[in-house]
């Protein structure tokens, strides 16, 4: 194929000990620990289904770039979270079969314009550019599947500057890792290359210009990031 442009190049996280996963599509969950989901106004009590938004892949910063402050937003959140790299694609499956699918996880920040979410959410309106705009999916090294084989526990935590401020336990998810995965794979066909971040748990702020973000998970390892 003759392509009139030059072909954009491979999206790839970087795996610790070697290699890189070449990115298909970026998932994401929305409110999946309770105490988030308050923070932010609702009931997690109201069993409401997961629901899912999507960043380009090219959103995602990886080997602890800088992550450039955003244009157009005065409040910009940070949300900590594990984030599932599928290695097996598929459509319908079952949550007891889910988790062959994934060949590995990863630390990964949904950064958020909560000002143009608040915005769009009042109006009615896509959250596309609160969410999928550029540098907002920072992520850290992918740690295959076997580091985690119970993604159903572990510490998940954030600090900003050093201060903690997010910390919980996978435990806390409303959906679990496969619970996620069966409900996206009744959506849309899960491909190899596709990530799932899979929800923030409480305590997402506002970060300013200069800050650091470092967040970890047990078993799977950290991400870094610096806004400039
Ligand atoms: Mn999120």
């Amino acid at each position: 194929m003759d392509y009139v442009i030059s072909a954009p190049a491979v999206v790839a996280v970087p795996v610790a000990g070697g290699g890189a996963f070449p990115v298909r599509r970026v998932f994401c969950v929305g409110r999946n620990y309770a105490e988030h989901v308050r923070e932010m106004g609702g009931d997690p009590d109201r069993g409401d289904p997961p629901f899912f938004f999507t960043k380009p892949a090219d959103a995602l910063v990886t080997g602890g770039a800088d992550m450039p402050y955003p244009s157009q937003t005065n409040d910009l959140h940070h949300e900590m979270e594990l984030v599932v790299a599928i290695g097996t694609g598929g459509s319908d499956i079952a949550a007891a079969d889910a988790l062959r699918h994934v060949w590995g996880y990863a630390a990964g920040l949904d950064m958020t314009r909560r000002d143009l979410q608040a915005a769009a959410k009042k109006a009615g309106k896509p959250w596309d550019m609160a969410k999928g705009f550029d540098h907002s999916a920072p992520i850290g090294s992918l740690v295959p599947a076997s580091a985690l084989p119970d993604p159903t526990h572990g510490r998940i935590e954030l600090r900003v500057n050093g201060d903690q401020r997010q910390a919980s336990d996978l435990g806390n998810m409303i959906w679990s890792v496969a619970e996620t995965i069966a409900s996206l794979s009744g959506l849309v066909r899960l491909a190899p290359g596709d990530l799932i971040f899979t929800g923030t748990p409480e305590g997402v702020a506002a970060c300013r210009r200069g800050d650091l973000l470092e967040g970890s998970i047990t078993g799977v390892g950290s991400v870094t990031a610096r806004i400039t």
